[in-house]
């Protein structure tokens, strides 16, 4: 099992960021959100004073996380939601008046995740659909986080903003751990597939390579050229499994009958 510094269990993580959203009016935004929450691993959803929840447009909107909309706690104002908090961060897709300390998305993750790791609560606040956060609701932020949209249309979907937020705290929280963000991937084909082919079989296709550019006169043996030499370069690069190597001399045995005129007419790829 991952543990954080202080010893917090990797999931406990982030079970102590909290997403905040203010006076959210539509409830599929609501189910949105609770998606986008889930598919990060996070499970702490606030709501303040919600205009339409429950719902069942919420429910349908989160397909499947309607657990974090049951566990979702409902509040007055912004103040209880933030009652314990550590470290608030609040979004905005406008530019306020008053210079606030700002995070871009990628720190505000690690922020999240460095503060959450240390047991410290942290509450990521999202405003309202058609008018965002108001300044005072801006200045009970520590920092202020705007993702880098095109200015020109500054403004994501609350459900999307939630998503650019939670990606970050997940990839923060998946570096901490040492966890790799890509999946390894195990090609489950044909057990010879995966296999890499031998200096020797590339060899022989190398001369069968010849020969079929011999036979279709692309290669001239009188004026060879460099072009063997840089064909071995292309494939030599290619990490050739044995399972692409059949398919390569299959591909070569068909182009000589051609050029001899031995065609069958028939195709005989079968990969
Ligand atoms: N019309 C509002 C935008 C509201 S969008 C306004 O002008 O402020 C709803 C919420 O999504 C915002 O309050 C904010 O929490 C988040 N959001 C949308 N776009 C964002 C952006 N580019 N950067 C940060 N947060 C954003």
């Amino acid at each position: 099992m991952c543990r954080s510094k202080l010893g917090l269990r990797a999931s406990a993580v982030l079970e102590n960021i909290r997403v905040v959203l203010v006076n959210t009016s539509h409830p599929g935004n609501i189910g949105g959100v609770a998606r986008a929450m889930k598919n990060m691993g996070l499970s702490r959803l606030v709501l303040v004073d919600p205009q339409d929840f429950p719902s069942s447009e919420a429910v349908a909107r989160a397909s499947g996380a309607s657990d974090i909309l049951d566990g979702a706690q409902i509040v007055e104002t912004l103040e209880q939601a933030l009652v314990g908090c550590n470290l608030v961060m609040g979004t905005s897709a406008r530019d306020r008046r008053i210079p606030w300390p700002m995070y871009d998305p990628r720190e505000c993750g690690v922020a999240a995740c460095e503060q959450a790791a240390q047991g410290a609560q942290v509450a990521l606040v999202f405003g309202r659909e058609y008018a965002g956060l108001t300044n005072e609701e801006l200045q009970r932020c520590h920092f202020h986080v705007h993702i880098p949209s095109d200015p020109q249309f500054s403004s994501l979907n609350l459900a999307a903003a939630v998503q650019v937020l939670a990606y970050e705290v997940r990839m923060a929280w998946l570096a901490a751990q040492n966890r790799p963000a890509k999946q390894v991937k195990v090609e489950a084909l044909d057990e010879q597939d995966g296999q890499p082919v031998t200096v020797d079989e590339m060899e022989s296709f190398y001369s069968h390579l010849e020969q079929s550019l011999v036979a279709i006169q692309f290669l001239d043996p009188a004026k060879p050229r460099h072009l063997m030499s840089r064909l071995r370069r292309l494939y030599g690069r290619s990490a050739v499994t044995k399972l692409e190597m059949n398919i390569l001399r299959g591909i070569l045995t068909e182009t000589i009958k051609a050029a001899r005129g031995e065609h069958q007419g028939r195709s005989k790829a079968d990969v």
